[in-house]
């Protein structure tokens, strides 16, 4: 697992999340076989996945759309500005 980057710029980049759409995100540690590394948790529904693949999506014309609005943060609604 790819470790190059901080809890803090994994949250930077980090999109909102894609199971309620949350910007309240955090970062935590998992544990696995192969060692520890970095994840993103959302604090609204608790959905975690590491911070390395927490940006992918299966559906990715929705994502490109959701990353163009982060992009352009003036166009962003008030509450998605948060975080
Ligand atoms: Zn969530």
């Amino acid at each position: 697992m790819c470790v190059d980057k901080t809890d803090l710029q994994y949250l930077k980049e980090a999109v909102p999340c894609p199971f309620c759409g949350g910007v309240n995100l955090t970062t935590t540690w998992w544990a696995g076989d192969d060692g520890e590394f970095t994840a993103i948790a959302c604090m609204s529904c608790k959905a975690e996945a590491p911070a390395a693949v927490w940006n992918n999506r299966a559906d990715t014309e929705l994502f490109d759309f959701v990353k163009t609005f982060k992009d352009n943060l003036s166009e962003l609604p008030a509450f998605l500005k948060q975080g």
